[in-house]
């Protein structure tokens, strides 16, 4: 999960990280002017997505007034794709340094890559690199902690004490919640050495989530901000929107099955729709998945026609089927042709029922791509 920022500042406090105090205001719901902290603030669009500054979406307000003019003004603002319903109103922090740091899995080197930077703020990306200190390190806190106070070296010494004891508590965080990535900036940085989060941005480990209670209660809290991983949580599977406009579905099982199938449908020209990782092998029976993901499909009005890709190794491909009729008997939205393509065990059964309902079946991609391109040109 991608943190709003309010939902990250939120995690920072629960660790004693100094944060700006502030309150959520949401769309549709009334400025209590009780809950807001002093004044002058700060009036921030909650979206997940970098550059909000740049994009209008970080705006100073001295009155009560201008505080509900801004959030007026963003909400329902697009930011790379993404809608602001929300804003955090927080007390405003006097202009002070402006400094970086990140903490974030590093996969293929089996560590925790450390960045840190006297130079944070909105024009981090074009910081020159010799100003970016950075290194790997062991996933473990301590390791994390020395390799900061390493990399502070050299700096102003307010600036290396305020990095160096955000380093133990955001050391801590990342680890005790399994985050992928910890990332402050601006971290302020008082002359007096005394420092702030201004900005945060968190992305936790959805796959880590069963054992973060935390994290499960902040996404109860705001499932229509996290949708996939609510999904992935209450539902168990793996369903992902990659292009709102895609319009082919797909009902595959196996996540690397079904990247290889997105990745070859664009090849091919075409647009799929979403990512699945159905789990055949989680169906026990049931076909509340699929008709979960027919429901999904049927309502997206982009969607022309759905695509099967099944290679069956454990999975029953007859009791697939059954399933499938099943499901598509409850969720009657689906009004979109389907096409099929089936590999592996009890190959027959399946044959015989997807026939009754008219749904093709090819062994191959290629001429189950052929077909489908064939009802998009006529439709
Ligand atoms: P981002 O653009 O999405 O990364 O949003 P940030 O929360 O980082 O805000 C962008 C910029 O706004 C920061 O780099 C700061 O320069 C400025 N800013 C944010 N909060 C404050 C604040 O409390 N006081 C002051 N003076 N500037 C702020
Ligand atoms: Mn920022």
């Amino acid at each position: 999960m991608y943190l709003l920022e309010h939902d990250a500042k939120w995690l920072l406090e629960s660790s004693s990280v100094n944060v700006p105090p502030g309150v959520l205001l949401e769309l549709g719901g009334t400025l209590d002017l009780s809950s807001l902290p002093d004044g002058p603030w700060m009036v921030k669009g909650q979206v997940a997505a970098g550059g909000r500054g740049k994009a209008g979406l970080v705006r100073k307000a001295a009155t009560v007034e201008e505080v509900a003019r801004l959030s007026e003004a963003m909400f329902g603002t697009l930011l790379k794709g993404k809608r602001v319903e929300a804003v955090r109103v927080e007390r405003q922090v006097a202009a002070a340094a402006e400094v970086y740091i990140a903490l974030m899995v590093d996969a293929a080197a089996g560590g925790v890559r450390v960045i840190v930077s006297e130079q944070g703020g909105m024009e981090i990306e074009s910081v020159a690199p010799r100003d970016l200190r950075s290194e790997t390190v062991a996933a473990d806190a301590p390791a994390v902690v020395a390799c900061v106070e390493r990399l502070v070296r050299g700096m102003a010494a307010a600036t290396a004490a305020a990095l160096t004891q955000a380093a133990r508590k955001l050391a801590a965080l990342f680890f005790q919640s399994e985050a992928l990535l910890v990332e402050i900036n601006p971290l302020f940085v008082m002359a007096d050495g005394g420092w702030v989060a201004a900005d945060a941005k968190i992305v936790t480990d959805d796959n880590a989530l069963a054992r973060q209670p935390g994290l499960q209660q902040l996404l109860a809290a705001r499932a229509a901000a996290y949708p996939e991983a609510w999904l992935k949580q209450e539902h168990g599977f793996d369903y992902v929107v990659v292009d709102p406009e895609g319009q082919i579905g797909l009902l595959t099982t196996g996540a690397g099955l079904s990247m290889m199938l997105i990745d070859e449908l664009r090849a091919d020209g075409l647009r799929p729709y979403n990512f699945l990782d159905i789990r055949t092998g989680g169906f026990r029976g049931d076909p509340t998945r699929l008709v979960s993901v027919l429901g999904w499909l049927g309502a997206a009005p982009s969607v022309k026609a759905v695509l099967i890709n099944i290679f069956a190794g454990i999975t029953d491909l007859g009791e697939f089927a059954a399933l499938l009729l099943d499901a598509l008997r409850q969720a009657p939205a689906l009004r979109v042709p389907m096409v099929a393509r089936l590999v592996g065990t009890n190959l027959e059964a399946a044959q015989v029922l997807l026939a009754q309902a008219g749904i093709p079946i090819y062994t191959e991609l290629d001429p189950a791509i052929a077909h489908l391109r064939r009802h998009l040109e006529s439709c």
